[in-house]
């Protein structure tokens, strides 16, 4: 068994990153910019967006957080996405979800320009995906693809079995690991909250992609020998040992399925860290394609 190391591959892509725009830098050229906008004062969204900073400011991206009153109105909120559409500093927009209920987080991500949809959740990213063409990849599904590239796992012709249907990480994942490419072109299972036996499927997949926010809910029993193990889930369970009181585990039960699995993911260290490492790329790739 191979633990599929994403702490480690996310600082070796910022690293990665880090020379570019060093390069960039050195030429006297622009540098990619994201605006990363929070509304309200959700305690798990400021640790985000605080990271997403922290890594900008590593990698040497230009930064600005824009932090606005629970209060809002939507139509604010709208303008100040058009706002930075129209500013040429920022080649990347990232609107922090969840928004406060009386807006519509639908709205919100549709007036983000396509060209600066970092976070690809606006539907022309995600129909680009799903016909094929290159755009922006979701973050948490693009660092899973991306560990596939970088620890060399053959997907070509294997039965992925993703559990999840989110539009943020299993719809995205099942669309990429079916394309014709390389480090995909899968047979591809969706499962969800309403299948009967969820064994029957995740017992026949050779990778299972395990996205349904259930603590350690995929047991040894449920799955073949060699799977290939990617849990994305973040579940946080009580831990009287631990100082918070808590610790993160994540879909699978990783005592049970380890000894199974050829390559697993750990909770935390796994795919979580990849996920800004992606969200750092779309930026560059942002620059790259219309910045000046
Ligand atoms: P959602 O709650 O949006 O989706 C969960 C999906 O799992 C749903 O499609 C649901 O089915 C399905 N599901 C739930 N229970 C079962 C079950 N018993 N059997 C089969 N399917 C089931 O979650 P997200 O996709 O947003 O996130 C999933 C997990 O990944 C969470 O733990 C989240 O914290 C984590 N996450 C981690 C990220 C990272 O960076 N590592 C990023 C994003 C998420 P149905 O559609 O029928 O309700």
């Amino acid at each position: 068994m191979k633990i599929i190391d994403g702490k480690l591959t996310a600082a070796t892509i910022r690293q990665e990153l880090k020379e570019k725009i060093d390069k960039l830098k050195l030429e006297g050229k622009n540098v990619p910019g994201l605006v990363t906008i929070l509304v309200g004062d959700n305690p798990a969204s400021e640790v985000y967006v605080s990271s997403k900073i922290k890594a900008c400011s590593e990698i040497g991206i230009r930064s600005k957080a824009e932090k606005l009153p629970s209060d809002i109105s939507e139509e604010e909120l709208l303008n100040l996405v058009q706002k930075y559409n129209e500013d040429i500093n920022y080649h990347g927009i990232l609107v922090q979800l969840p928004l406060p209920g009386h807006i519509s987080e639908d709205k919100v991500i549709e007036a983000i320009s396509p060209q600066k949809d970092v976070d690809g959740f606006h539907p022309i990213s995600i129909g680009n995906l799903v016909i094929g063409k290159d755009t922006f990849v979701s973050c948490t599904p693009a660092g899973i693809h991306e560990l596939f590239k970088r620890y060399n796992i053959e997907t070509k012709g294997k039965h992925v079995v993703v559990v999840g249907r989110s539009n943020i990480v299993g719809k995205p994942i099942a669309n990429i690991m079916l394309q014709k490419k390389d480090y995909a072109n899968s047979i591809v299972t969706v499962c969800h909250s309403a299948a009967k036996e969820l064994s029957y499927y995740t017992k026949q997949a050779d990778i299972l992609i395990a996205a349904m926010g259930s603590a350690e809910f995929i047991k040894g029993n449920m799955v073949k020998d060699g799977v290939v193990v990617i849990d994305v889930g973040i579940n946080r369970i009580e831990d009287p040992m631990k100082p918070k009181g808590y610790r993160l585990v994540g879909d699978v039960d990783f005592d049970e399925v380890s000894p199974k699995a050829s390559f697993i993911t750990p909770v935390p260290g796994g795919v979580g860290p990849m996920t800004i490492a992606m969200l750092m790329s779309n930026t560059l790739k942002a620059f790259e394609r219309y910045g000046e």
